[in-house]
């Protein structure tokens, strides 16, 4: 084999290619390719999580001035302390503690560019060889990617669609074992849209504590919630079992690219200092970089001065997106919707594929789609959900009826001939 490559010494860390496969970023990236540059309609992006392109999903003006003022202070040009400025700490500790039953310190707050990287340091500070972690089918691959190239044994338990995408807390029991170190619950749901209720979380962390593990909490979604449950902190029962709740100003507030999230270790009878995890969690962060110190710097105002009328005005528009996603699915005839979503910005939707002609499976479903109505949506086998859909309903109004009546003319002209 001569190919001009054999006197190089380099070889790439082969564990990552494996994970970039899983990636819904990958899979996207798939689709986006196989758009038809010829058609003349703008693509309708269901695929991904962002809604900030759409004028109606703008962030607030507050947030916006925090930011200017923050950079023209000047006072936030040096690097940041390693695990956040104490303003945006106490204030992340202050607004987190509004819904909880005891109150958060300013030292359980860390700091972390975006939620991606709080979850990044608690699957690198609980990866022990021979560890493994429970993580929720369907839900969110970024997890089972890193953990695969942290050599991080995942075990996923099953979200029952029949019983509104609780838990199977039965299937919970029977998968861990001695080696089992924590469990992932994200509340609201990405990808199932649902809200979980306070009895429902209080039996997790239940089960969790006869099982000896931790919870991690991925409440990047908090307080985006339309249906009749309102929003919970798996924290309230951080005295039942230790949480670390994971979060970030990405989705409430509609600015994923600002990247700023936090850590928070939400654990009134302080077990995680004594099981060496607080102590684990700073190592690892200061092994990394930090947010811009402008962004932490605008935080305590992002987080005091945000008017209801914002955070209503985001709510609104996904419950009426929501709904109108949900009520044109049931026009489809190829395609159900178990549960009304909730919460989020997503939900899961039944392929039945027999209704299809040439037509063999989700991934082909989405190809096909994108190829030939310029539609984006992702395959549920990017989720280990094999002839489901995830379908993104935060975005405008008008592209999501457009979306809709392409995903009609599609399966219409893919059904089977009776
Ligand atoms: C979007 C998302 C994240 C990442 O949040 P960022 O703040 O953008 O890094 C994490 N978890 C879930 C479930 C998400 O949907």
């Amino acid at each position: 084999m001569e190919n001009g490559t054999e006197r190089w010494r380099v070889r790439v860390n082969e564990r990552l290619n494996a994970t970039s496969a899983i990636t819904v970023r990958g899979t996207l990236k798939k689709l986006i390719g196989n758009l038809n540059k010829d058609d003349p309609r703008p693509t309708v992006p269901l695929g991904h999580g962002d809604p900030s392109p759409f004028p109606c999903f703008r962030t607030t003006p507050v947030a916006e001035d925090a930011i200017i003022d923050a950079v023209r202070s000047a006072k936030f040009n040096s690097y940041p302390p390693t695990f956040g400025i104490l303003p945006a700490r106490r204030a992340i500790a202050d607004y987190l503690s509004c819904d909880l039953p005891y109150v958060l310190s300013p030292d359980d707050v860390y700091l972390t560019i975006g939620c991606i990287q709080a979850i990044d340091v608690i699957l690198t500070v609980l990866a022990c060889p021979g560890a493994n972690i429970l993580l929720p089918r369907p839900g969110f691959p970024f997890y089972e990617a890193r953990a695969a190239s942290l050599q991080l044994e995942v075990r996923h338990f099953d979200l029952n669609p029949e019983k509104g995408w609780e838990v199977d807390l039965e299937n919970v029991d029977a998968l861990a074992d001695e080696n089992t170190t924590a469990i992932v619950i994200i509340n609201p749901g990405n990808p199932c849209g649902t809200v979980y209720t306070h009895q429902h979380l209080k039996t997790i962390a239940e089960t969790a504590r006869k099982l000896g593990i931790l919870v991690i909490a991925d409440e990047v979604y908090h307080h985006l919630t339309f249906g009749t449950n309102p929003f919970v902190p798996m924290g309230a029962f951080g005295s039942i079992v230790p949480v670390i709740t994971l979060g970030s100003i990405s989705k409430r507030w509609l600015v994923p690219g600002w990247r700023l999230g936090w850590l928070v270790t939400c654990d009134p009878n302080g077990i995680l200092r004594k099981l060496g995890v607080i102590e684990s969690i700073m190592g690892c962060l200061e092994m990394t970089s930090d947010p811009p110190t402008f962004i932490q710097g605008a935080i305590p105002h992002i987080l005091e001065k945000s008017g209801e009328d914002f955070f209503s005005k985001t709510i609104d528009t996904l419950r009426v997106t929501a709904y109108t996603c949900y009520d044109r699915i049931k026009e489809i005839s190829c395609i159900t919707c178990p549960n009304k979503p909730e919460g989020s910005m997503f939900v899961m939707v039944k392929l039945n594929i027999s209704l299809l002609e040439d037509i063999n499976d989700d991934v082909e479903f989405c190809l096909k789609l994108a190829k030939e109505e310029s539609v984006i949506i992702l395959p549920g086998a990017a989720l280990g959900m094999k002839n489901w859909l995830r379908i993104t309903f935060a975005v405008d109004p008008s592209a999501l009826e457009d979306g809709f009546e392409r995903i009609k003319t599609f399966c219409q002209r893919h059904a089977k001939k009776q």
